[in-house]
Formats: C-alpha cells, sequence, structure tokens
C-alpha cells in the first residue's frame, strides 16, 4: 500500500477502501503487525543519542583530566617514567570512574524518558482497546476527546463539536472547528484542511474518530521535525551553580599549587619536581567527582521517585522539589478518591437522602432526575455476565449511569427510545453540560410528565450554572414559574449537602419543538425547567491526611484550587487539615480583585473554589511574585499555562489530558496528592547528599592542602608525592564522595523549613564544617609527621607511609560521620552502594601499603601493625568530632524548632 497524497480531497468512504479498513471493527491485530512491519514504528526520529564512545571520549576533555595529561606529558619529557605511568593510569580511572557514571545516568533517564510515552484509543479486532501511540500503523481507527495530543496524521471520519488547535503547525492559536463530511480542494493550506487532523496538534474541544493516515517521520510534523527536535541539554540550576563552585576552586588550587611550587623551589627542591607536586595540589583541591556525582544523584534520585509513583519529566525539578514552599492542588481525584457515588436525590418536595433505597421504586419524579443524570452523561454501560454491571466513564458521570440502573433505568434502552442526536459538552467555565435527543417513542415517564415535543434537550451541571437558565421548575403540581422563593430553596438545600463535603449536580429540561440543525446550539440553553439535584460522595484519600500535616510540619503551604463549589471544597479541606480558617475566595472574587488585592488575599487563603484554569495562572503568579516556590497540580487542557509557569507543574498520570502531561515537570502515576509530598521528600534528600558531598570533599582537600604548605614548618618540602595525593584524592572524592552521594534522607528531612533557592549552595554551616574539618585532618596529619619524621634519615619514607594511610582513614572516618542519622551508623544495608565503595576503598588503600609490586609505585612501604591501629584510630577520632558536631547541630535545631513553636502559640 503506498501513502497516499491528498487525502482531504477524498470523501470517507474513499478513503476507509483506500486504506482497507472498517469504521466498525478496525484493523485486524494480523493485519496491523504487518503494517507495522511495513511502515515501522509511529515515532519521530530522535535526535542523536550520545554514543558511549563519545561520552567516554569526553571524559578526556575534562579540565582537570587535561591538567593531568599535560603533566603526564612533562613528566616523561624529564624522564620521569614511574610517575608518567603513574600519571597515566590515574587519568584512565578517572576517565572510567566518570564515564561509568555519566552512562548509568543517561541510562536511567533514557528509561524515564520511554515511560512518559502518549497512549491512545485504538479499535482492532472490533474492540477499543490503549495502544502506545508508537504502535499505530495507516488504517487505524483511533478514538480521541479533549486534551488529547494528535498522536499521527488522520482523516476524521466523525465529530462531535471538534475544535483542535494547530498552533505547533500553522502558528494558528485559535482552535480550529473540523468537519468530518467536508471534502477539501488540493491546493487548500493545512490549515484550511478541516477533515485532517495533524500529529503534535492539540485537541481543544470535542471528541472525534478517526483514521490514521499517516506516522512517524512521513507527517507533516516528521517533515519539520528536524527542525524542532533539536532537544536542547538543559542544565539544571544547581548545575550552574556548581559550576561557578567549580570555577572559584580552580582558581583557588592554583594559587595554592603555585605557592607550594614557590615554597619548595625556595627551600632548594627541584624546580621539576615541585612542578609536579603543584599539580597534584591543584588536582587535591579541586572536586572533580562533583559533576558525575551531581548528575549520578539527580538520575538515581529521579529513579528512586518514580519507584514511589512520581515520574519527573524534566531533571531540574529534582532539586526544585526541595524547595518547593506552596503546593497548589486540585482537589478531585487528588486530594479525594474521584470514586463518585450517588448518595441522595432531591426533586420540588420529594428527598431521597439513603440512595440507593431498600425499597427500590421510586417516584416519578425521582427517576426523571436519574433519567437526565444517565442521558445527559457520555459514561457507558457495560453489562456482562460475569463482571455484572460496569460502567466506563468520568466518574461522577459513571456514578450517575450506576445509579439509574439502580432504579432500573438502563441507559441504552432510554437511548433506543430518546436517541441522541446533538450535544453541548460540558467545560470548566460553564460547569453544565446539554444533549438534545429526539423523542422517538413515547416512555412512561415521558407521558407521565406530558412531554411531547419532538426533540427534547437534557441539562446537567452545577447548579449555581443551572439555576441562571432557570425559567420554570418542576414540582408535585407540574411545571411552575421559578421564583425567588424556589431558588431561596433550592440553594438552602443545595448548601447542606455541600456543607457536608458533597458534590451536588442539578438536572433540567427543555421541550423543543423545531430544531435547527444549522444553528449552533448554545442559544437552546435558556428558558430550561429545573428538576432537582443528587448529591455525590467522593471520600478524601486516605494517605492524605498525614501528607498533609507532613507538608505543615515542613514548612510547605497546602492549597486547595477546585473547580467544585465553595461549601463542598471546604468540607473537605477542613477534614484534610488543608484550612482551619472560614476563608476562602471563588473565581468571581478573583475576577473582581486588583493584582495587588490578591497579592495580598493570596498570603492567607488555602482554599480557592469554582476557580476557572486561568485563575490558575493569576494565583501562580501572585504567589511567585512574593518569593513562594510554587508546586501545582492541573490536568486540562486549560490547566498548562499553569503548570508551565509553576515552579513545578504537575500532571495527573491517570486522568490528566496528554496536553497537561506535556506542560508538565512532574507526573503523578497515581494521581495522589500524597506522592507529590514523597517527591518533595526525596528532593530534599537529593539536596542533603550533594551538600554532604560537598562538605566531605572540599573538608578532605583542604586538609591536604594544608599538610602540604604548613609541612615544610617541621622540615618537609614534599609531604605526600604526586601520585599519593592523586590515589587518595581518587579513592575519596571518586569512591568513598560516590557513596556518599545517594544516602538515605534524615529523619528529620520534613521537619525543617524549605531550602531558599537564593541561598548559596554552600551556607554557614557547612563552610563552618569544611573549615573544622579540613583544619582537624591538617592537624592530625602535621602530627603524624611531628611524631614519625626522622630529619636524620632523609631516605626513609616509612613517616610518609604513616601520613598517607592516616589521612586515608581520617577521610574514611569523615565520610561515616557524615551518613545519614536515620539507620545505625555501620549498617551495611541502609546504603548498599557506600558498603562496596568502602570495602573497595579499603582494600586498594591496604593493597598500595602492603602488596610489594604496588607499595614500590607509589613509594610506600609496609606499615607495623601498631602503627596501622593507630592510623585507623585517628580515622575513628575524626567520625567521632564529625558525629558530635551533628548532635550538636540537630540540639541546635530541635531547640529553635522549640523556640518558634512557643512563639507561634
Ligand atoms: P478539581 O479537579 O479542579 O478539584 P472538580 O473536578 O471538582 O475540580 P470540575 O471538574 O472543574 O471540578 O467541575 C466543576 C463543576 O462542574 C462541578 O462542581 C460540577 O458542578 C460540574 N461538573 C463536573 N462534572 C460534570 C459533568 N460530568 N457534567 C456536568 N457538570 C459537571
Amino acid at each position: 500500500m503506498k501513502l497516499y497524497e491528498n487525502i482531504h480531497t477524498e470523501t470517507i468512504d474513499a478513503v476507509i477502501e483506500k486504506f482497507k479498513t472498517s469504521i466498525k471493527t478496525g484493523l485486524s491485530s494480523k493485519e496491523s503487525e504487518s503494517r507495522a512491519n511495513e511502515y515501522g514504528l509511529n515515532e519521530l526520529e530522535e535526535g542523536k543519542r550520545k554514543n558511549p564512545w563519545k561520552m567516554l571520549f569526553e571524559q578526556f576533555t575534562e579540565t582537570m583530566v587535561v591538567i593531568l595529561i599535560i603533566a603526564a606529558i612533562i613528566s616523561a619529557f624529564l624522564g620521569k617514567e614511574i610517575e608518567t605511568i603513574s600519571i597515566l593510569l590515574i587519568v584512565i580511572l578517572f576517565a572510567v570512574l566518570g564515564f561509568v557514571q555519566e552512562y548509568r545516568a543517561e541510562k536511567a533517564m533514557a528509561a524515564l524518558r520511554k515511560l512518559a510515552v502518549p497512549f491512545v484509543r485504538v479499535i482492532r479486532d472490533g474492540t477499543v482497546k490503549e495502544i502506545a501511540a508508537k504502535y499505530l500503523v495507516p488504517g487505524d481507527i483511533i478514538v480521541m476527546e479533549t486534551g488529547n495530543i494528535v498522536p499521527a496524521d488522520v482523516r476524521i471520519i466523525e465529530t462531535a463539536n471538534l475544535k483542535i488547535q494547530e498552533a505547533a503547525l500553522t502558528g494558528e492559536a485559535d482552535p480550529i472547528d473540523k468537519r468530518a463530511q467536508a471534502v477539501i480542494k488540493p491546493d487548500a493550506p493545512l490549515g484550511d484542511r478541516v477533515n485532517m487532523a495533524y500529529m503534535g496538534t492539540v485537541i481543544t474541544l470535542g471528541r472525534c474518530k478517526a483514521v490514521v493516515v499517516r506516522t512517524g517521520m512521513n507527517t507533516e510534523l516528521g517533515k519539520i521535525a528536524n527542525m524542532i527536535q533539536e532537544v536542547q541539554k538543559v542544565r539544571t540550576p544547581l548545575q550552574n551553580r556548581l559550576d561557578q563552585l567549580g570555577k572559584w576552586l580552580a582558581i583557588a588550587g592554583g594559587l595554592a599549587a603555585l605557592l607550594v611550587l614557590l615554597i619548595g623551589v625556595v627551600m632548594g627542591e627541584s624546580f621539576v619536581d615541585m612542578f609536579l607536586v603543584g599539580i597534584s595540589v591543584a588536582v587535591a583541591v579541586i572536586p572533580e567527582g562533583l559533576p558525575a556525582v551531581l548528575t549520578i544523584t539527580l538520575a538515581l534520585g529521579s529513579q528512586r521517585m518514580l519507584k514511589r509513583n512520581a515520574l519527573i519529566r524534566k531533571l531540574p525539578a529534582v532539586e526544585t522539589l526541595g524547595s518547593v514552599t506552596v503546593i497548589c492542588s486540585d482537589k478531585t481525584g487528588t486530594l479525594t478518591e474521584n470514586r463518585m457515588t450517588v448518595i441522595s436525590i432531591e426533586s420540588a418536595g420529594i428527598e431521597i437522602h439513603d440512595f440507593p433505597s431498600k425499597s427500590q421504586s421510586y417516584p416519578h419524579s425521582i427517576q426523571l432526575n436519574l433519567m437526565i443524570g444517565t442521558l445527559c452523561n457520555d459514561a457507558e454501560l457495560k453489562i456482562c455476565e460475569q463482571d455484572g454491571v460496569t460502567v466506563i466513564g468520568e466518574p461522577t458521570e459513571a456514578a450517575l449511569v450506576d445509579a439509574a440502573v439502580k432504579a432500573g433505568l438502563v441507559k441504552h434502552d432510554l437511548e433506543l427510545q430518546l436517541p441522541r442526536i446533538g450535544e453541548i459538552p460540558i467545560d470548566s467555565s460553564r460547569r453544565r453540560m446539554s444533549t438534545i435527543h429526539q423523542l422517538k417513542e413515547s416512555i412512561p415517564l415521558c407521558s407521565a410528565y406530558n412531554l411531547k415535543s419532538e426533540y427534547i434537550m437534557f441539562m446537567k451541571g452545577a447548579v449555581d450554572s443551572l439555576i441562571g437558565l432557570s425559567s420554570h421548575i418542576r414540582t408535585e403540581n407540574g411545571v411552575e414559574q421559578i421564583t425567588h422563593e424556589w431558588v431561596g430553596r433550592i440553594r438552602s438545600a443545595h448548601d447542606k449537602m455541600a456543607e457536608k463535603g458533597i458534590r451536588v449536580l442539578g438536572f433540567a429540561y427543555r421541550e423543543i419543538d423545531i430544531l435547527d440543525q444549522v444553528q449552533s446550539m448554545h442559544h437552546l440553553e435558556e428558558q430550561v425547567v429545573f428538576v432537582g439535584m443528587a448529591g455525590l460522595m467522593d471520600p478524601p484519600r486516605e494517605a492524605v491526611k498525614s501528607a498533609v500535616s507532613k507538608c505543615t510540619a515542613a514548612g510547605i503551604r497546602p492549597v486547595m484550587i477546585t473547580g467544585d463549589y465553595p461549601l463542598t471544597a471546604m468540607a473537605i479541606a477542613k477534614k484534610l487539615g488543608i484550612t482551619d480558617s472560614a476563608e476562602f475566595l471563588t473565581g468571581e472574587h478573583l475576577t473582581k480583585m486588583s493584582e495587588d488585592e490578591l497579592l495580598e488575599k493570596v498570603r492567607g487563603v488555602n482554599v480557592f473554589a469554582r476557580v476557572a484554569p486561568q485563575d490558575k495562572l493569576r494565583i501562580v503568579n501572585s504567589l511567585q511574585s512574593q518569593g513562594e516556590i510554587v508546586a501545582m497540580t492541573g490536568d486540562g487542557v486549560n490547566d498548562s499555562p499553569a503548570l508551565k509557569k509553576a515552579n513545578i507543574g504537575v500532571a495527573m498520570g491517570i486522568t490528566g489530558t496528554d496536553v497537561s502531561k506535556e506542560a508538565s515537570d512532574m507526573v503523578l502515576l497515581d494521581d495522589n496528592f500524597a506522592t507529590i509530598v514523597t517527591a518533595v521528600e526525596e528532593g530534599r534528600g537529593i539536596f542533603d547528599n550533594l551538600i554532604r558531598f560537598i562538605k566531605f570533599s572540599l573538608g578532605g582537600n583542604l586538609g591536604k592542602v594544608l599538610v602540604m604548605l604548613l609541612a615544610p614548618i617541621l622540615g618537609v618540602t614534599i609531604a605526600l608525592n604526586p601520585m599519593q595525593l592523586l590515589w587518595l584524592n581518587l579513592l575519596t572524592d571518586g569512591l568513598m564522595g560516590l557513596g556518599l552521594g545517594v544516602e538515605p534522607s534524615e529523619e528529620d528531612n520534613m521537619n525543617r523549613p524549605p531550602r531558599s533557592t537564593k541561598d548559596p549552595i554552600l551556607n554557614r554551616p557547612a563552610i563552618i564544617h569544611v573549615a573544622w574539618t579540613g583544619t582537624l585532618i591538617g592537624v592530625i596529619a602535621l602530627g603524624v609527621i611531628y611524631f614519625y619524621f626522622d630529619p636524620t634519615q632523609a631516605e626513609d619514607t616509612y613517616w610518609q607511609t604513616m601520613l598517607f594511610a592516616t589521612i586515608g582513614f581520617t577521610q574514611i572516618g569523615h565520610a561515616f560521620g557524615l551518613r545519614s542519622s536515620s539507620y545505625f551508623l555501620f549498617s551495611p544495608v541502609s546504603n548498599k552502594l557506600f558498603t562496596v565503595v568502602t570495602v573497595l576503598t579499603l582494600i586498594l588503600q591496604l593493597s598500595v601499603i602492603y602488596v610489594p609490586f604496588l607499595d614500590d609505585f607509589f613509594s610506600l612501604v609496609p606499615l607495623k601493625t601498631g602503627d596501622m591501629l593507630i592510623s585507623i584510630l585517628l580515622g575513628i577520632v575524626m567520625l567521632i568530632a564529625v558525629r558530635i558536631e551533628k548532635i550538636l547541630n540537630l540540639h541546635k535545631f530541635k531547640v529553635r524548632l522549640l523556640h518558634s513553636k512557643l512563639s507561634e502559640m
């Protein structure tokens, strides 16, 4: 089958015929398989993936490695073979370590990207299935609805109020009305082909069925894909700031190196030797493991988040999460279970509060409500022998269909007598939907109410939206003009339900004698007859209450932003602990408010109700202008701007539209608010680990530099030779540091306020830590020189081995001291990577001291057991010192927390 051009010029039948498919049953699985072989996957070719060889090569272009290579070349010229070989070995080790870390990070990210692929509903073998969009083939019949991103180029074959925004292709921002039946001129521009939909465009309203005509790189988007797919590798803000830190340290390293070189030369050492020492000192100062540790911590962190149902779409989100100060969340489905059930029905004069009631026989007025509820409804009822009755559709709608069945009103039976011939879909600003039905046969219920017109419109939606359109009300006495008194009675009954956290929907109808199909149907939505209301219960989610209190303890403000009625919203918010005040704001309030007034209000109000998606954007803006870091949830098409604007845009994995997912930084696979809090917790842990690594690395490096600079006071010009320095650096920064980068979170992680994004990476306590640990390592090392160095035995290097071993152990001790206090300090299982790298470091460290060939290489000699024990003991001293600092800090923190709690009381 060749790919046909100009499909927009053909009729639906001709297209179906050409693509050898069927609107009803779609393709068979066998046929779709063979077409998949012919056309390949429906994917845009990815920009070039990083080739592992290139990745390896890049390791050798890192500044530090380049410096080392230059040093190796110089030492080769100077005839220092052993130094040359060992520096080269170290270069290779550095490069391999960097490569492994980056490779793992890249793979982790690729796995995450795969998970973010959209799904589509396709008809195959006569049934509707959900498949990943990449498996679509030409000829597939697909079903799409509001919020979907069109997954391939398609010819539309059935529509209901379909509007598609094609800005991605045509630049035209206004959505285009699409019509299945149209046949278009061959040379019509893309934007005028109203019977087609193109990959990457967005369904902003309505539903449709369509046949796939082109996939992958053959689509219109595919043709321009090369232009747009230059996906930029985003660097996270933290990466940029760490680069900055790296630059400062490089300058510091250069200065220290120069100083060591000068001192050595002044003290009579050869320039050549001192040059190599200088380079090693420079290398020692710079935490070269940092970029790799950062990448891997972020990548592994996002994998850990995925295990807990938070899919990270943009890497910077991982670090921003740790700084979130406000979480704005939808209500339905995120804070509540989105498991709706009808629990009451009220009609003028008759109320049923324990629906479904035992008697199961309901008066006509109740039945009329249920009939409207089930017919003005897009949920589908499926009755099968094994599973009984199941309803597929949006939970509010499904609950109504289910309720009608319980009262003996089966949706598809009713549809035979009252077929739907038109509809005005729901949208978040109208908060109602209407359907138009033909009264084919009169059913008893219609006869009972004397409904005899040719057509009838049913309407369901928010009661406040319906009341404004109602001219009449149906009471026991028939249809009456709606009066103020009636409106008052409806509102008070409505509020009574809403105050209990119940969602209330109203029902109305209008008889229509002549239906002008050409005119827009919107004008029919007036002069309707109000019939009654149903109360739907949607219980709060189990884990949310504790997640909310965790948030509050962590200094994060939870805010509810919902389209639901204020009283319903407030009742749920109070149950979950989101607010304890009586204050809330509605979309209407927001419209009347100036930006300044909003700025003032937004500080204290935690519940926003009857809010339209565009209001969400204003709320985010307002919060952000006060310095808040905002996470915001959203699921609809119109939520995208707010999701993009928020610091963390959070989309719903289950109920969210493709468009909202595209706009988000993170997707909640379980739609659950508690998952956002978990992700914040992980985000904080990740940041802690980076700081842990930096403190460890800088403290150790400072220690080494101090020894190199101050040893001359004790008569030693070169305290550690280049190889020893580089080795220590590699083991500690490279291995132990990597292990520290994945420590589990601290216990008090969620008991402290969020870290400000404006704070420097190294805050005061961190700088103090680096200063004192560096000094302590320096002092211990100088002590070792003092006791072991004998100027009369210039050739003896025993003292140097002792110094080498001690610095190694103090750094290991430092790493242990910095471990998280949420587990037993020496637990081998709380962080398995740490255990592995510790064992490896110990083996390597002891090998270079005790294995004959190796120790020659490093100019080391075997240590006596007693001296080895002393150096281990000095490592333990370091560990204890760091632990004491931790305990003191925790104590200080608790006292501060107590003070702030007391002052709040
Ligand atoms: P959120 O998810 O933002 O917390 P929500 O799901 O409670 O909000 P929306 O879905 O925007 O809110 O619904 C807003 C209002 O629209 C509801 O309170 C209800 O009155 C009305 N509504 C919701 N679903 C339907 C429906 N299927 N048919 C008619 N009206 C509906």
